[in-house]
């Protein structure tokens, strides 16, 4: 028996192999969990499903965050295929380039917008498309990072979204605790993936964690992977409301 032998779930945001999503895939897949994804567009589904199949996914849908109507359609799947879920995993984000490589203050209205739509608000809907389908509770946890809280060079309006979404994961945690629903944050360190190469100088990110972490090296998506699964399993049954870091102690550093 697995830690999540019996619990079916879906992945939002795995783009390839190397997506932080895929590191929790495989977790919960190897802890007994059945899974459900969805892949961003067409393109991205010739990378998405031979992943999805080689942990014996079934459920393989498409879902633009931006769609409310592709949004309720995957929900409405999964309770016409498995009547009810335990976990959603969230793991997107999106700002324009431009807007990473201009100075903060130059963010564009339009940018502003679509990195706060993508990136935070997504959670508080697709939470909304959940809840009727977490019938016995559940468990939600979604990705962040620590420019939510501190300056990071470069991340700027991404720092925004994530600050949003790090309160969005509180504000629905107090609202939802009372129907059994936990909703947590893993706060990653800098990982090379598609979405991080977007980020200017991500090299340098990558250089200064690994120099002053307390653990004197990188995190890598199977970590995130298992610290997920423990948010999502009932190992974490007291535990909501969190933003829980797993950047081997990066944000307790100083100088
Ligand atoms: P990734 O590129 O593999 O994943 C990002 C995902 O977002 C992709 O699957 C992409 O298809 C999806 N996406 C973008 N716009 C979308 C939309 N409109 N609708 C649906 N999906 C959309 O990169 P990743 O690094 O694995 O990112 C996953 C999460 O982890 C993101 O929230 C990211 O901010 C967060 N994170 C990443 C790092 C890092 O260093 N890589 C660190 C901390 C947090």
């Amino acid at each position: 028996m697995g830690l999540m032998t019996g619990k079916r779930g879906i992945i939002f945001g795995v783009a390839n192999d190397k997506s932080i999503a895929w590191g929790v895939a495989q977790q919960l897949h190897e802890a007994g969990a059945e899974l459900a994804f969805t892949y961003l567009n067409g393109a991205l589904e010739k990378r998405v499903r031979p992943l999805a199949e080689s942990l014996n996914a079934n459920i393989i849908l498409p879902c633009d965050v931006q769609n409310e109507e592709e949004m309720v359609a995957v929900f409405a799947e999964l309770e016409k295929q498995w009547g009810k879920i335990d976990f959603v995993v969230h793991a997107i984000a999106f700002a324009n380039r431009e807007d990473l490589k201009k100075p903060f203050s130059q963010t564009s209205r339009d940018g502003f917008r679509l990195a706060l739509d993508i990136s935070a608000y997504s959670l508080v809907s697709m939470t909304r498309c959940a809840l009727p389908v977490m019938k016995e509770g559940g468990s939600i946890v979604t990705m962040t990072y620590l420019g939510a809280v501190r300056t990071v060079p470069a991340y700027n309006v991404m720092g925004v979204a994530k600050a949003a979404l790090e309160s969005s994961v509180r504000y629905l945690a107090a609202e939802l605790g009372a129907q059994g629903i936990r909703v947590n944050a893993v706060s990653a360190g800098p990982i090379k993936t598609l979405a991080s190469s977007g980020v200017a100088n991500f090299k340098e990110k990558l250089r200064v964690a690994e120099a002053r972490s307390p653990l004197t090296r990188l995190v890598n998506q199977e970590e995130v992977g298992k610290s997920t699964l423990y948010l999502l399993s009932d190992l974490a049954s007291g535990v909501t409301g969190e933003i829980h870091y797993v950047d081997g102690g990066f944000n307790i550093a100083a100088g």
